[in-house]
């Protein structure tokens, strides 16, 4: 059951820059504080029941079925599905390989690697299902999931001895297009499936993201096995699909040719111009899903802008609205940065013995002794050529004595997918700076949710810089605000709702995006380099009172607007009911 117990108003509405926080966040406060959680709380037996898809779960680091933002997002989902009892199962792959390993060798290179995980916590459910892969019958084992406070989670497995085809649910965003479309597959069509043999009734089908649109003609094809005709049947699907867009990027929205959907039998018998009719050609699986849902959204104020300018050419769409993400704070807070503080020393010394604990774990794995005393910032980002990892070197000499004397230190981690080399080019960049400055800047390899954990605890500053506006949401500046590691970030994805600039965090720069891309990261280094050296650096080395105020206001701030409970019972409130 849900429970308000920490919203202060004063806190929450101090005069910000940014007049859109303001008036969500007094929307939250009356809404959600008051009557809509009461509301909810009264018919909460009458809640819809929802089966949530997603390609991938970060639940927890030791459990490999997670890759990064999204499958943080759905993890913390379902976590905060249970904590509020609501009414919500997630179907998802039980990958044997999990998403790949990024090491780099002594030579400095960088190197991929898989490995065979084995999981003594899954539940054989008993239940197998069958689908149809190019032609060829694969039975996919059923798991149930339940061990990490999360709602009861359901995975399908193709590793089975009777299968050709066993290796579909081996590598997470492994392989080529057929690969992927098999996944989908077995997500999709096997998901429904699934769900029919363990007896679970559901109101909702909620897509996170489109890898799961192949359920929506699972969907179809089941009411038009009953007699309805193709449009009936796509219309009462709609009723029941809800979507996620994640990626304002359109080149990032997968698509296959429909051709090779009905190679791989993804079309369940629909003609190539039903397909054409849900998904265009070739078949987008985002607009496939815009089509195939009720309702939409994108995952933050900001995105939603975006999304909507993004498809405002696709006829037929679902309205798209604003669902702000999360993170669920038992997973990402630390329970001394979760304290009331009794005076503002308090909340530095335990900020201090967390940034301790980080500083032995890196010279635990990386033999360099940081200095606890000096300002240490923190970079963690998928190494994709948007989010501009080493923009900050970008003019190093402007960053080189204070690198030298280690009044700035910086950490990075980070992976890139094994096909994206210009993503590789930028860890190996960072890799490099990394033995320019060996006491000042550390680069950690294999970013995972551990890492993430760690570092978004222990630093001081929690650094983001993509070029605006490609990030969809980014949750980690939220773990990192909670935990009173304060945000110096570009106003973009979640950030924008947050931040009062000077207040709780920076801003980097302004809103304004140039159509030169060289010339926006031009600008945004030197935004960049403005707030960093007039402003962050000369405030934690001279006014400590003000960092340690600021780092109370990032922390009341941003607990109950980003906390996972609120965004469920958004999700409820405006996509599931
Ligand atoms: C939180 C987290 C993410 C998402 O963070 P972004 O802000 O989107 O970069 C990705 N990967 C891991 C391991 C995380 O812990």
């Amino acid at each position: 059951m849900f429970v308000v117990t920490d919203i202060d108003t004063s806190k929450l509405i101090i005069s910000g820059r940014f007049f859109s926080f303001k008036k969500t966040t007094a929307y939250y406060i009356k809404s959600y504080a008051t009557d809509c959680v009461k509301r909810r709380m009264k018919i909460v037996k009458n809640l819809p029941q929802v089966a949530y898809f997603c390609m991938e779960y970060g639940l927890d680091h030791s459990f490999k079925i997670y890759s990064g933002g999204l499958g943080i997002l759905a993890g913390d989902h379902l976590k905060g599905a249970k904590d509020n009892d609501l009414p919500l199962v997630g179907i998802g792959l039980k990958w044997k390989q999990g998403y790949v390993e990024q090491k780099i060798d002594e030579m400095g290179n960088l190197y991929d690697c898989y490995r065979q995980y084995h999981y003594d916590f899954l539940e054989d459910t008993g239940v197998r299902v069958k689908v149809r892969i190019r032609q060829e019958e694969v039975q996919c084992k059923v798991w149930k999931v339940e061990n990490f406070g999360n709602a009861p989670l359901y995975l399908l497995d193709t590793d089975l001895p009777e299968n050709n085809q066993r290796w579909v649910t081996g590598q997470l965003y492994g392989g080529f297009s057929e690969d992927r479309i098999a996944q989908e597959i077995v997500l999709g069509i096997g998901g429904v499936r699934a769900l029919r043999a363990l007896g679970i009734t559901v109101d909702v089908y909620h897509f996170n993201e489109g890898h799961a649109v192949l359920a929506g003609l699972e969907l179809v094809r089941e009411k038009m096995e009953a007699g309805q005709s193709f449009h009936q049947a796509w219309e009462n699907t709609r009723k029941e699909v809800v979507f996620t867009t994640h990626t304002p990027i359109k080149a990032g929205n997968e698509h296959h040719n429909i051709e090779t959907l009905l190679y791989m039998g993804a079309n369940l018998n629909l003609t190539i111009d039903e397909m054409t009719q849900i998904g265009g050609v070739p078949f987008n699986m985002t607009v496939a899903a815009l089509r195939l849902s009720r309702k939409t959204n994108a995952v933050a104020a900001l995105h939603n802008e975006t999304a909507n300018t993004m498809w405002s050419d696709i006829v037929g769409k679902s309205e798209i609205i604003g669902i702000t993400n999360a993170i669920h704070r038992g997973t990402w807070v630390d329970e001394r940065m979760t304290n009331e503080f009794k005076n503002l020393d308090e909340l530095w010394n335990n900020h201090m013995e967390i940034k301790k604990e980080l500083i032995d774990y890196v010279e635990k794995i990386k033999g360099i002794k940081l200095n606890l005393n000096a300002l240490l910032i923190g970079f963690s980002r998928r190494a994709a050529a948007y989010k501009r990892s080493n923009l900050i070197f970008r003019d190093e000499k402007r960053l080189e004595t204070l690198l030298e004397r280690g009044e700035v230190q910086i950490i990075f981690s980070g992976k890139a997918h094994p096909l994206d080399d210009s993503g590789k080019h930028i860890i190996l960049d960072l890799v490099r700076m990394s033995k320019k400055y060996p006491q000042s800047v550390v680069f950690i390899e294999n970013y995972d949710m551990e890492i993430g954990k760690i570092l978004t605890r222990g630093c001081d500053v929690w650094l983001n810089n993509p070029r605006r506006p490609n990030e969809a949401s980014g949750t980690s500046g939220m773990k990192a605000a909670m935990n009173g590691v304060l945000n110096c970030s570009i106003l973009d994805g979640w950030w924008p709702e947050a931040c009062q600039h000077g207040i709780n965090g920076w801003a980097i720069g302004d809103e304004v995006v140039l159509n030169n891309e060289l010339e926006q990261d031009e600008k945004d280094a030197k935004a960049l380099y403005q707030v960093l050296l007039e402003e962050v650096v000369p405030t934690y080395y001279t006014e400590p009172t003000k960092w340690r105020e600021m780092m109370l206001a990032s922390i009341q701030s941003t607990k109950t607007f980003f906390s996972v409970d609120r965004m469920v019972l958004e999700y409820y409130d405006k996509l599931y009911c």
